[in-house]
């Protein structure tokens, strides 16, 4: 895709906007760009750059980005969900040999949600993480809709990410991990060590252990292949860097991106005990690249560290997230499109083909803190022979919450297409097994009645069918199951408002044309 119109061959080290922007490594890629870490040098720190494809319709996908970015940008700075929305910092063309590219400037932001539900297993975060996350994605939803009048239509786990606590020192130990690494290989090519012997099944990381006594190299290695939460780092010296705002800075540490693959990963499986380089021959290559995947441990250690228990919490922990990616987002009197949100965000408006607004933000909402509760999808539905994703995902909703108003149905597009004519009864699937959502965080999720029976509270607010009665997030955000969240900002309004004052908030609102 590094053709025209395609993605800018972007290097490390490249100037951009002048010499404002200086390239340094890849943080990740989209369907629409490349991003990177940039050093600033007007300003002195790191940002996330995102250059985007130049072909016409990447670029006024684009363009839209940025008109909603900027919107952001100049609404009450105040609210205090604006500090839980990812800001752009700047913006630019860049003439590359592909075509002209939209490069948009961000702050350095690390991991996503998905990521760390994948850390914690999918067995779900402890519930403290959770009630903290929902109160500021419910803060950053209140700013979005009833201030910016700005609908997401993609929130999901990987569109949330963790703030990072110091970028710039976090940079500093990414910068000085590779140089310990072209540091060690050039060491290991100058060294002879002495009979060689390769065979046994052992990880890598025992490997550099051998190597480091048999060279006295210094130590830079753990012999295990874990990183304790609590050890220090590469020279024993240097703490990890945490975003976890805690007095105890005893753990936490979150690498810049965890989605993509680092080069040299590949573990070299066998052991090295004492070997003379100059005989390794067919080895050779091999043991160097086993060694290379060593060296950047202190990546792969950033990629390793075990996420902190619930009971490992001190009271003042905390951890803040930004939604981000407001590639998809659009504006209550500007729809896009109909055809929005991922699958299993999907709220059953969307999918029927109805009108729809702020409040299918909601429903997404409703559906990630499931999710981040559980490590497991509220919905996942799957096509079968007899029946479509939207059959199954439509039971799968009504078997958890009851039946959808036939008032939605009878006005939405599709809906005869998915019920018979009384409006009740699915065409395609039959049987259905109701298992209400207290009963399913109970029996399915081990949690006590009083947990699931708070969360359930909580959670039937935002999955409301009917994308007219569905709760608000400033509404929610003041929900007794947050009130010891230990998060700051507050808006002013009831628990148990229904959008019943913000504009589009169930469907696109009709900006009147005068002739
Ligand atoms: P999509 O296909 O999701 O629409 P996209 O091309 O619009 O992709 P983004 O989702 O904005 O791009 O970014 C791509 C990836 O780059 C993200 O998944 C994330 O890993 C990384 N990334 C984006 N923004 C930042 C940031 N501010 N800080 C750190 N990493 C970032
Ligand atoms: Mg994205
Ligand atoms: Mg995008």
């Amino acid at each position: 895709d590094y053709i025209p119109g395609g993605y800018h061959p972007a290097y490390i080290g490249e100037y951009y906007k002048g010499k404002r922007y200086k390239l340094v490594r890849k943080l990740g890629w989209g369907h629409f760009s490349t991003v990177w870490l940039a050093k600033d040098t007007e300003d002195n720190k790191h940002v996330a750059m995102k250059i985007v494809r130049s072909a016409k319709n990447y670029r006024e996908t684009a363009i839209d980005e940025i008109k909603l970015l900027s919107k952001l940008n100049h609404t009450d700075p105040e609210h205090p969900g604006h500090q839980h929305l990812v800001k752009l910092l700047d913006y630019f063309d860049h003439q590359g040999e592909n075509g002209v590219h939209i490069c948009m400037v961000f702050e350095v932001l690390g991991e996503n949600l998905l990521s760390l539900i994948r850390r914690y297993k999918h067995k779900g975060l402890p519930i403290k993480f959770v009630k903290q996350i929902a109160k500021q994605v419910l803060l950053a939803m209140d700013f979005l809709h009833r201030l910016c009048g700005i609908v997401h239509t993609d929130v999901k786990p990987e569109n949330v990410l963790l703030e990072l606590e110091d970028v710039e020192q976090i940079v500093q130990f990414l910068e000085n991990a590779q140089k310990q690494r072209k540091e060690m290989l050039k060491r290991v090519h100058s060294t002879r060590v002495s009979s060689a012997s390769l065979g046994d099944q052992t990880s890598p990381i025992d490997i550099s252990a051998s190597i480091d006594e048999a060279n006295d190299f210094p130590r830079t290695m753990s012999r295990k292949g874990r990183l304790s939460r609590r050890q220090t780092l590469i020279t024993g010296s240097q703490p990890l860097p945490s975003p976890l705002r805690s007095k105890s800075n005893s753990f936490f540490v979150s690498p810049l991106d965890t989605n993509q693959t680092l080069p040299g990963t590949t573990p070299f499986r066998g052991s090295v005990s004492n070997f003379d380089m100059e005989d390794l021959s067919d080895n050779h290559s091999r043991v160097l690249e086993s060694l290379s995947s060593i060296s950047i441990s202190a990546e792969q250690r950033l990629h390793q560290w075990e996420p902190p228990k619930a009971e490992e919490l001190a009271d003042d922990d905390i951890l803040r997230v930004k939604i981000a990616d407001l590639g998809n987002a659009c504006w209550i009197y500007n729809h896009f499109t109909d055809d929005v949100q991922t699958r299993q965000y999907r709220a059953p408006e969307v999918i029927l083909g109805a009108q729809w607004g702020c409040s299918c933000d909601i429903w997404s909402v409703g559906c990630l803190i499931f999710e981040l509760l559980t490590g497991d999808y509220l919905f996942d539905p799957t096509e079968g022979r007899s029946f479509s994703k939207n059959d199954d995902h439509l039971a799968q909703i009504v078997e958890l919450l009851g039946p959808i108003p036939q008032e939605l149905i009878a006005v939405s597009r599709n809906g005869k297409l998915f019920y018979h004519s009384d409006l009740q009864r699915l065409r395609r699937i039959k049987n259905l097994k109701p298992w209400p959502l207290q009963n399913v965080l109970m029996e399915k999720y081990k949690f006590s009645e009083t947990d699931a029976h708070e969360i359930t509270d909580f959670l039937s607010g935002m999955l409301v069918p009917d994308p007219k009665k569905r709760m608000d997030a400033a509404g929610l955000s003041n929900h007794y199951w947050l009130n010891d969240c230990n998060v700051e900002g507050y808006v002013d309004r009831e628990v148990g408002t229904r959008g019943e004052d913000i504009s589009g908030w169930y469907k696109e609102v009709r900006l009147h044309h005068h002739h």
